[in-house]
């Protein structure tokens, strides 16, 4: 082999496809069912937009982007996230003068220089949402109705949410000079430059992958100083969880890997536990349109990891071949353009694929079992004007006029649907 795909890169070849058709649209019927409406951005964006977003300090920023200068000079970043250009293309195209709330849905690849494992690719995608508009905590709740409807829809049972709050900035200001007091008091566990980091931006300390579970619990949490307003934003997302019947559990170390949020953050897991298993996480992040030079924009937005939702789906096909409905073969050179023409009429009732192999009849007859087609036309250079119709469901055969195929196939196909 000559070339192979970079590390931390994946193929999604046909024998999966059907699986990652099958997620995307469960998450695109639930955002139409909502009225979410689509936005798509560029993969690359300016470098400087998610140090300001996603924050300095984080895992992120600091080792994992996909940094270049292009050919003018410009410092471009391949999307690590998709809700800085979402907000990005929020005010740069005027939406926040739209008027209402706007819901709004992604998919696509992002990238990240993460240590290659299982359900951690160095280009990965996502699907999730941004609703920006409102500070009610019914869209908290709103967004995590959407993960939650669109993986059981996908079969997924007993899924772990987890929920806390990480506080609006009023909350933090107390917090971090707690929690930095608890960091300095174990300062030889922690190496100069980690702490350096800390400092800066101490929460961070729970989504470094070099602390154990133990150390982190041993450390303060956020949600013993949330103020007023934050506290009773939280109780009512909790509370209007439970009214609408979604079972979670509060986490009081969660705190997620990017500095935007200023709320009720959230992740959904499913069966083994470990930071890998993450399907989906999100959360309010009501300064980031400010931040990002907008009018004060309270939001709230998700994302899902498309990888490891296709990868713990539960009953999973053992093999993807779907079925083509019609299977046109094309015995000798000659009958070509009445094969292409056969498999033109047919589309209009079910899709078709035609052999073009130049093969010996038996072996196309045996791809097309293969295939799981329900009906065979064998156009065969030696009987012009007329096909051959084998119904492999019915166990039935019959010649058919060539010009009459249309008629004929929609007849079966009522016939079938009867
Ligand atoms: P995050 O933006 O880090 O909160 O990630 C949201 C979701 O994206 C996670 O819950 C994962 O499902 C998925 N994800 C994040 N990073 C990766 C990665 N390197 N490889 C595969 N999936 C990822």
């Amino acid at each position: 082999m000559k070339y192979t795909r970079p590390r931390g890169t994946h193929d999604v070849t046909p024998a999966e496809i059907d699986r990652w058709r099958a997620v995307e649209s469960a998450f695109e019927s639930t955002f139409d069912r909502f009225g979410y409406r689509g936005i798509r951005t560029p993969v690359f964006e300016a470098t400087d937009l998610f140090v300001r977003s996603v924050g300095e300090q984080t895992d992120i920023v600091s080792k994992e982007m996909y940094t270049f200068t292009d050919r003018g000079g410009r410092s471009l970043t391949l999307r690590p996230e998709n809700t800085a250009s979402v907000i990005r293309a929020y005010l740069e195209n005027g939406m926040h003068r739209w008027g209402g709330l706007q819901r709004l849905w992604y998919v696509g690849p992002m990238f990240r220089y993460d240590r290659p494992q299982a359900g951690r690719y160095r280009q990965f995608h996502q699907v999730g949402a941004e609703v920006l508009g409102s500070s009610s905590a019914a869209v908290d709740v709103e967004v995590i109705q959407i993960v939650v409807e669109s993986l059981a829809a996908l079969g997924f049972e007993g899924l772990d949410v987890r929920l806390n709050s990480v506080g609006s900035e009023a909350s933090r200001a107390e917090y971090r000079t707690v929690l930095l007091d608890a960091i300095r008091q174990r300062a030889e566990e922690i190496s100069p430059e980690a702490l350096d980091r800390y400092t800066r931006n101490p929460l961070r300390i729970f989504d470094s992958k070099e602390y154990g579970d133990r150390f982190k619990q041993s450390l303060p949490v956020i949600s013993d100083y949330l103020v007023e307003s934050d506290a009773a934003h939280y109780a009512r997302v909790r509370d209007m969880l439970g009214a609408i019947g979604i079972a979670f559990t509060e986490d009081r170390h969660l705190v997620r890997g990017l500095d935007y949020y200023t709320g009720p953050v959230f992740e959904v897991y499913f069966g083994a536990t470990g930071a890998q298993s993450a399907l989906c996480g999100g959360g309010r992040y009501d300064d980031l349109v400010r931040d990002c030079g907008g009018p004060d924009t309270p939001a709230v937005g998700f994302s899902a990891g498309l990888e490891r939702i296709v990868e713990a789906m539960p009953g999973q096909p053992a093999d993807d071949v779907r079925g083509v409905h019609y299977y046109v073969a094309c015995i000798g050179a000659g009958a070509e353009a009445r094969a292409l023409n056969a498999a033109r009429v047919l589309r209009d009732v079910a899709p078709a694929e035609v052999d073009l192999s130049g093969r010996s009849r038996k072996t196309q007859l045996e791809a097309a079992a293969k295939k799981k087609a329900h009906v065979i036309v064998v156009v065969d250079d030696a009987t012009p004007g007329t096909v051959e119709w084998h119904d492999l469901r019915a166990r039935t055969e019959r010649r058919v006029q060539e010009d009459h195929l249309d008629a004929f196939a929609r007849d079966a196909s009522e016939g079938d649907s009867r």
